[in-house]
């Protein structure tokens, strides 16, 4: 019989098909960074955050990250036997992440080691590593946070604080006082109230007493509480006084479960390697941080820190896109050209560059004007009342159409879940939503403008130093002032527009004078003078697309 010739059905070769961009150093490639960690007073740290830029970038974190998504956390209620233990198994990945992030002090550095732009060191450490994973960012920002709402009680501090300053990660099921470090979480938010913590229906009853300090049993539940595997949270409650602001420890002083219940886990759109919770206080044991009353204001010194957080988070999944795009753009051909030297891809490529130049450098000014106002720089207090705000509403908002455009740079690739696109897209919402969503923020400015005008004025002495030099800034800045507060019966339904206007000024000021030239010629043309599109990749025509995109690329 005769034998039929076949051919060969072995995997063509492939081509055209990007390398992944890992093992690289996700600090040293980040220009805007490294420059902005030096200019804003934190360049004694560069070796330890290029430390952690070179973790995030290794092949073995982005690893972790994937794996830790891939496998979410799961709630465990009860043991084997039927006792309640109410805690949550994690993928060793997460495990891994977490002491990585632990041992590298991004939940408490510039507290342990407090000096001239820790906070700036943190925060772009903090950038680096989120690029890994962002999930682990939770728990980690809010046990950054905890620490000055917490020193609101000396006594509260004096036992907690060495705890979460440890830096060793310690997951064990266990009172905090046996472990080798503690992590700290937050509830506030409720079912009939979010935004509107003042609808907080939990009870708290004093145990002997009350006072700032003392023990209360708390009665009610939270309806969003991440990270609940944490040591201890500060929640919010009413006592008789009003709403206040107490410690909850998993664990009891005489080292029995706290009365809790864990009624389920959240289901999420992203962040899926975190857990966020439904929890229930049944008489559950905590201590009053302030006075009764006091637990906005108490909670807030915690929040605002947070709101630092998602400022930098929001900074950082732009330039987790725009690194991943322009490395895609830069080995993918098209018609018999690369990608990124296809003019209208170039534009695209470069409009997302100056986005994400014009975020990092906001969140690390931004984040220099904490370690100054921890260090009694008034005016700097006053800047970051009100630029905290602008700068969290804007930078969060345009994270989310940003990763959508990044995301297509990948072609199919992008939308592909082992290109990690979908993730970052995924992830982009929640940095707005969380620790007061959009709205809340820009209502939040209209309150600093009618009782801190002073935060106002600081606020526009930054935007000034950069329109002295910049006419188009200089037009922009003072059509906003005109607008401000204009007719206070439509104030509040202009305050999208006033604050998106707010944003893009201080961010046109840093670029002026901190930014690249080419960057910032871009963004005063498309963002101040409105020569640009409703979509990125509209820059006008003059831009010197090759110096930003080279400046941005992960690979140069
Ligand atoms: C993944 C995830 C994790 C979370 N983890 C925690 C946590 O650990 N601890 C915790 O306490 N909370 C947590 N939250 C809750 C989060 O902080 C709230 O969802 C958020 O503050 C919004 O509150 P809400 O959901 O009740 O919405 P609402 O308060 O009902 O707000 C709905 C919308 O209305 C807008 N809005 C509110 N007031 C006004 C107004 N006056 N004028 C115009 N618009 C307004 C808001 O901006 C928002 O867009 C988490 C949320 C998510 C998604």
């Amino acid at each position: 019989m005769a034998t039929i010739e076949r051919p060969s059905i072995g995997t063509h070769e492939v081509a055209n098909q990007p390398p992944p961009l890992v093992d690289y150093n996700v600090f040293r490639t980040d220009r805007v960074l490294v420059e902005a960690v030096k200019r804003e007073g934190a360049d004694w740290a560069e070796a330890r955050i290029s430390a952690v830029g070179e973790i995030a970038g290794s092949e073995h974190a982005q690893s972790l990250g994937a794996q830790a998504n891939e496998n979410p956390p799961r709630l465990k209620t009860h043991d084997r036997y039927g006792n309640r233990v109410d805690t949550v198994d994690f993928h060793p990945a997460w495990h891994e992440l977490m002491a990585l992030a632990v041992s590298h002090e991004l939940h408490c550095s510039p507290w342990k080691d407090p000096r001239p732009g820790a906070h700036v060191a943190r925060g772009a450490a903090f950038m680096c590593f989120s690029q890994a994973e962002a999930g682990v960012g939770c728990p980690t920002s809010m046990t950054y946070s905890v620490i000055p709402a917490l020193r609101t009680q000396p006594e509260l501090a004096a036992e907690w604080e060495p705890r979460f300053l440890s830096s060793s990660y310690d997951p064990a099921n266990a009172p905090a006082s046996q472990k080798s470090g503690a992590l700290a979480g937050m509830g506030m938010t409720e079912k009939q109230g979010g935004t509107d913590v003042r609808a907080n229906t939990t009870l708290a009853r004093p145990v002997n007493g009350g006072g700032p300090g003392a023990e209360y049993e708390l009665s009610g539940h939270k309806w969003f509480m991440s990270a609940p595997q944490c040591d201890a949270f500060l929640v919010l409650a009413q006592a008789d006084g009003g709403i206040s602001c107490f410690l909850f420890p998993r664990w009891t002083p005489d080292g029995e479960r706290n009365r809790f219940r864990l009624q389920r886990l959240k289901d999420k759109l992203g962040n899926r390697s975190n857990a966020s919770s439904e929890i229930e206080f049944d008489s559950a044991s905590a201590w009053l941080v302030g006075e009764e009353g006091a637990g906005v204001r108490t909670i807030i010194e915690m929040v605002n820190h947070t709101r630092l957080d998602c400022v930098l988070g929001g900074a950082t999944g732009m330039r987790a896109g725009v690194a991943q795009a322009i490395h895609h753009a830069s080995h993918r051909s098209v018609f018999g050209r690369e990608l990124v030297e296809q003019p209208l891809m170039r534009n695209v490529l470069a409009d997302l560059a100056v986005e994400s130049e014009a975020a990092t450098i906001g969140a690390l000014r931004l984040a220099r004007a904490y370690d100054e106002a921890l260090a009694g720089d008034e005016e700097a207090q006053s800047f970051k009342r009100v630029a905290n705000a602008v700068l969290k509403y804007w930078i969060c908002k345009r994270a989310v159409v940003h990763a959508g455009e990044a995301l297509e740079c990948l072609g199919g690739n992008g939308y592909v879940e082992e290109s990690g696109m979908p993730r970052l897209f995924r992830e982009s919402p929640l940095n707005s939503i969380w620790e007061g969503s959009g709205n809340v923020q820009c209502l939040d400015v209209l309150r600093a403008m009618v009782k801190s005008p002073a935060a106002v004025e600081a606020f526009f002495a930054e935007v000034q130093e950069g329109a002295v030099a910049e006419p188009r800034l200089a037009a922009f800045a003072s059509q906003l002032r005109d607008e401000l507060p204009g007719d206070l019966e439509t104030i509040e339904s202009r305050a999208r527009r006033l604050v998106e206007r707010m944003a893009l000024a201080l961010q046109g000021s840093l670029l002026v004078r901190y930014g690249d030239e080419a960057v910032a010629d871009a963004f005063c043309s498309s963002r101040l003078s409105g020569n640009w599109g409703q979509a990125f990749g509209t820059l006008p025509a003059g831009t010197d697309f090759t110096r930003i995109i080279e400046r941005h690329s992960p690979d140069k």
